[in-house]
């Protein structure tokens, strides 16, 4: 009887540990952190009218990703707006239709083991990835800020910026943004053609000091007259 008894009276604290499945602490965490960081892009103008997407891997085996839902006021983001999906985007976790770009999203965490991936439709990316379209990418080369970069030590680095043309046919663009990433290593973001930028780290605040890093450097090209090459 007694046994019984305290069986019972465990019941609830089972049921609370069922609902502390670690995997949910890490999404949450992640959702979090996502909204945070695109709440302040907005603020800098670089993800205006539901603009741009976030990504962080949440498991590699299998793949596992925390992304933006499509079409959010990112201005408004809560981690209730961020959708689990695998390696396919299917949704595993949440409500609500991935971006389409999240095909991309996935492609750039194989190819370079990236932890994180941060989309941004600035002005700027917007300028110069039109301007420099025909020179196939933009070299940022000379700034301080460069050190900002993975890897960067000093300002005599010269970093190339891909530009790639722009599709609404993600499967085929995500082959095109893999094979870009294959044969140029080391690079730390590319363009889409008057779209935006793409940029990664290991982990999501290396992610988000690449969207700095990279903004403020194509904002002092274009500021500084260099959105007309040769
Ligand atoms: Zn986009």
């Amino acid at each position: 009887m007694k046994k019984t008894k305290r069986r019972v009276e465990r019941k609830p604290a089972q049921q609370i540990n069922r609902h502390s499945d670690p995997t949910d602490s890490v999404f949450a965490g992640t959702a979090a952190d996502l909204s945070e960081i695109g709440r302040s892009f907005y603020a800098r103008g670089w993800v205006l009218g539901t603009s741009g997407n976030f990504s962080a891997v949440l498991s590699r085996e299998p793949l596992r990703l925390a992304v933006t839902s499509t079409g959010l006021d990112k201005g408004n983001l809560t981690p209730e707006h961020f959708l689990e999906v695998d390696d396919a985007v299917n949704v595993v976790r949440g409500n609500g239709r991935p971006s389409a770009e999240a095909l991309l999203h996935v492609a750039i965490v194989r190819c370079v083991h990236a932890g994180a991936v941060l989309h941004t439709h600035s002005v700027w990316s917007t300028v110069l990835s039109g301007t420099h379209a025909s020179h196939g990418g933009v070299a940022l080369e000379g700034f301080e800020m460069l050190k900002g970069l993975e890897g960067v030590r000093t300002h005599k680095h010269r970093e190339w910026l891909p530009i790639l043309e722009n599709s609404q046919d993600m499967v085929e663009l995500a082959d095109r943004v893999s094979k870009t990433l294959r044969e140029i290593p080391g690079i730390h973001g590319f363009l889409l053609k008057e779209h935006g930028l793409y940029t990664w780290g290991r982990n999501l605040q290396e992610a988000k000091r690449h969207v700095e890093i990279l903004e403020f450097l194509m904002e002092v090209l274009v500021r500084s007259g260099a959105a007309h090459p040769a």
